[in-house]
């Protein structure tokens, strides 16, 4: 790593890759000549303008998202979409959830706030070990939608099969898998992603939303902020957005669209995790936390026997030069978030390390 960086595993703010943090300290001083750095700039400048309209065009093409659906900057991170969804979508009053962990938790404490919840199915028997089956949902008939947090980023869960909606609208969380992979945009009603896991710096998130979920008759009480239409109709500059957040993720979009796309993403990222879930399969002293067939690519949570010898091994990580392998704080044992920008090079030397404790511990 260069300039004494770190490989940090954090589960975000994460990793961004190096040439982007690079192009973008050499912009810093003056952009492109405009004499100014974009955080300093109008958010309804000409080059402004450029940076947003060349991020989106970046993102639909790297994602084939139809010419239905919008393109939305959003600020408020993720835990804002939580309250979005359930102010927009819920037409008739009722959401249903899959509820697989603390993000799809979370989403299903808000909505309740503005309709009703029906979780439809659930992994809470198992500690959120792993994906329910979501093959024959119990749906209502006038449920608004189905929603789904696509990778539980504390509980390391992923989905490798879209539930069947039964014709309803899906709607995914896909905040910690975010271009992690290829996606058929067209499955989905709204996509929504906080951009700080995988993509750049925290405070906004995107929202992909087809157009006919767009509505303009929303209740009286839902803040103009909080509707997807005050953001769809203003090319989302409605009012000042995260100028900083959209210039740094569009270089991000640039970067993945100049290494092959989300195709080749995804081959680098099972790669990557391939050498972990190996390294742990054979363990005698490391356990993943996830049954095997729903492992997250993304967000790797594995444990020892012990809680004080899982706190050993982060204080060890830590003298050896990796970050943030803490568990969260709501499960414990360890975490190693690899997300796009971790380097196959970063995880070897995890493995290498974690193999060279367990050699010393046994
Ligand atoms: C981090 C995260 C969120 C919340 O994002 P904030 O920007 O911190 O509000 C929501 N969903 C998932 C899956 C996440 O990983």
């Amino acid at each position: 790593m260069k300039y004494g960086r770190t490989y940090n595993f954090s589960a975000g703010p994460a990793m961004m890759p190096e040439p982007v943090l690079e192009e973008i300290a050499a912009e810093m001083m003056n952009y492109r000549q405009s004499g100014m750095c974009v955080m300093e700039m109008s958010h309804r400048s000409k080059v402004f303008q450029q940076i947003r309209d060349e991020a989106e065009a970046d993102l639909r093409k790297l994602m084939g998202i139809p010419d239905n659906y919008k393109v939305l900057f959003i600020q408020g991170g993720g835990t804002v979409q939580f309250a979005m969804v359930a102010m927009n979508l819920m037409k008739n009053g009722l959401g249903c959830y899959v509820e697989t962990g603390a993000w799809s938790k979370k989403a299903i404490a808000e909505a309740k706030k503005y309709g009703e919840v029906k979780i439809v199915a659930s992994s809470a028997d198992k500690n959120f070990s792993y994906i329910p089956d979501c093959s024959n949902l119990d749906i209502p008939e006038n449920a608004d939608y189905v929603y789904i947090c696509e990778n539980e980023t504390i509980n390391g869960t992923t989905y490798f099969q879209l539930p069947n909606t039964k014709g309803k609208v899906l709607v995914s969380d896909q905040s910690s898998m975010f271009l992690s992979r290829p996606c058929d945009v067209e499955k989905y009603g709204l996509i929504w992603g906080g951009v700080q896991k995988n993509v750049g710096p925290a405070g906004m998130a995107v929202v992909i939303i087809r157009e006919d979920l767009i509505r303009d008759d929303l209740p009286k009480f839902v803040p103009t902020y909080m509707s997807y239409k005050t953001h769809a109709d203003n090319d989302s500059l409605y009012n000042t957005p995260n100028c900083w957040a959209i210039y740094c993720c569009g270089k991000v979009f640039k970067y993945l669209l100049a290494g092959g796309g989300l195709e080749a993403m995804h081959q680098r990222n099972v790669e990557k995790a391939q050498i972990l879930y190996d390294f742990l399969d054979q363990s005698k002293l490391f356990t993943g936390a996830v049954r095997k067939e729903d492992r997250s690519l993304m967000n790797v949570p594995f444990v020892t026997p012990s809680k004080e010898q899982d706190a050993d091994v982060v204080t060890a990580s830590k003298a050896a030069g990796f970050d943030n392998l803490k568990g969260h704080k709501s499960v414990g044992g360890l975490r190693a978030s690899i997300y796009n920008a971790m380097p196959k090079e970063g995880v070897e030397a995890l493995v290498q390390f974690l193999s060279k404790y367990e050699k010393e511990h046994s």
